[in-house]
């Protein structure tokens, strides 16, 4: 079967547009934006907060994780105290200073003293220790059980299973 020539010329009228309008701009746009960073580099950004308003390019003022013209950090650069970090504030997930159940720097709760059934002696917070649906200490823990069809080699079944571990009842 022959592709009609009308399919060709439609298709070559939709990619001409789609260069017209969608990857010539962009191009240009970026030539544009090199140009204008060259001419930035020697006489400077105009910076609006850290972005500049002539080129685009984002340029921060760092001083340690902070920077100082917006609030935006640097992930490296924090000054930790324990958990917390002294210049801007941020609180990591570690090597807090635990005063019983929190922390005194953050007032994170955790560090707890769990006994068999997994309530804290000191604070009564319940935390379980999660293998799938189920606690490996204490048992508790709920499937979601759902039924469905199941095709093996004894022929045709009907099984229950967990929808979340997997697990079969
Ligand atoms: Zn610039
Ligand atoms: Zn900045
Ligand atoms: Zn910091
Ligand atoms: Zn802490
Ligand atoms: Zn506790
Ligand atoms: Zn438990
Ligand atoms: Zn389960």
């Amino acid at each position: 079967m022959d592709t009609p020539r009308w399919i060709w010329i439609f298709l070559g009228i939709v990619v001409s547009l789609i260069i017209v309008f969608r990857v010539i701009p962009l191009a240009l746009k970026s030539m544009r934006a090199k140009i204008q960073d060259k001419k930035c580099k020697k006489t400077g950004h105009q910076l609006q907060g850290c972005l500049c308003t002539l080129c685009g390019v984002t340029v921060h003022d760092w001083d340690g994780c902070t920077c100082k013209r917006c609030d935006k950090t640097h992930a490296e650069q924090h000054e930790w105290n324990g958990c917390k970090c002294q210049k801007c504030g941020k609180i990591r997930g570690e090597q807090h200073d635990w005063d019983g159940c929190n922390c005194k720097c953050c007032g994170k709760s955790g560090n707890h003293e769990i006994d068999g059934g997994c309530v804290c002696k000191r604070c009564g917070t319940k935390q379980h220790d999660w293998d799938g649906c189920q606690c490996r200490r204490c048992g508790d823990g709920e499937h979601d059980w759902v039924n469905q069809w199941t095709v093996d080699s004894q022929g045709f079944g009907y099984e229950f299973r967990c929808s979340k571990c997997g697990q079969e009842r």
